[in-house]
């Protein structure tokens, strides 16, 4: 398992290069380096980037810009999205990041099987345009998303993954349990999305899984807030750490707590505590 920040860690002032040389210096394993608000930057820092990154035996992925609607009714808003995926691929292909991730889209009112054919038609066109950049080892990570607004489901991210080259589900279990109203509490309420996944996409889909945690608020539409870890929150991690231990899934989990590299620690920590038990 790896583990790692969501972005530059809490309290660190520095470049993104610098960043990942001080979470690995932590303890940490994964960086995903955010482009939420726009991908600005330079090749020159990437490739510096993933010279540490491959030193310090980091691996990478990246946030794609949260406004990425791959079923907006605009076609330039359509237009915007395939730019904004792209631009998040070129900079991944040059920092060596194995999955970009972002939230798919908004149902805005349609069905979500009319919602589904417009953010496949929209992947469709961005994957051919990966292949003409000939962008290699860069998967598309469809994030299970928070709000009930939004398009991106587990199912609907798996039923996309299944129909779409070089695309997998990226499972934000904070978005889950807030969008479901808190349904993850025990060992079988993680269990039920490893085997949902594991059925529809094959074994190696839970074996090189990408995921996102951290505990968090929410209300009857969804996510409000990610959470810190072991406050008065859900969901509780321990559980998570015994299914994945138990079962020999594996994969990387990125903390998206305000607490970033803290709870990353302390999530590797239990898990660490949990697979020591177990031998
Ligand atoms: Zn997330």
């Amino acid at each position: 398992m790896r583990w790692g920040p969501a972005g530059i860690p809490f309290d660190f002032k520095g470049s993104t290069a610098e960043a990942i040389g001080y979470a690995a210096d932590e303890g940490l394993d994964a960086f995903e380096c955010e482009f939420v608000k726009g991908v600005r930057m330079k090749h020159e820092l990437a490739s510096e980037a993933r010279r540490i990154a491959e030193e310090k035996r980091v691996s990478l992925s990246a946030h794609a810009p949260y406004w990425i609607n791959c079923a907006a009714m605009e076609r330039m808003k359509i237009d915007a999205a395939i730019r904004n995926i792209m631009e998040t691929a070129r900079i991944a292909q040059v920092l060596g990041a194995g999955v970009i991730v972002f939230h798919p889209g908004f149902y805005m009112g349609r069905s979500p099987e009319e919602t589904m054919r417009l953010v496949k038609k929209t992947l469709e066109d961005v994957v051919d345009r990966m292949k003409q950049e000939e962008i290699k080892g860069v998967w598309l990570g469809l994030e299970t998303t928070g709000k009930k607004t939004q398009f991106g489901t587990l199912s609907e991210n798996i039923e996309l993954s299944a129909s779409l080259e070089v695309t997998k589900p990226v499972v934000d279990f904070a978005h889950v349990h807030a969008r479901e109203g808190g349904t993850l509490k025990k060992k079988a309420d993680y269990l039920r999305i490893f085997t949902e996944i594991e059925n529809k996409l094959g074994k190696d889909a839970v074996r090189h899984f990408h995921s996102h945690f951290s505990e968090v608020a929410w209300n009857e539409r969804g996510e409000r807030h990610h959470m810190i870890l072991g406050e008065e929150y859900s969901p509780p991690f321990k559980p998570l750490a015994e299914v994945i231990v138990e079962n020999g899934f594996d994969g990387t989990i990125i903390s998206e707590s305000p607490l970033l590299d803290v709870d990353a620690l302390k999530m590797k920590r239990i898990y660490d505590e949990v697979a020591s038990n177990k031998v």
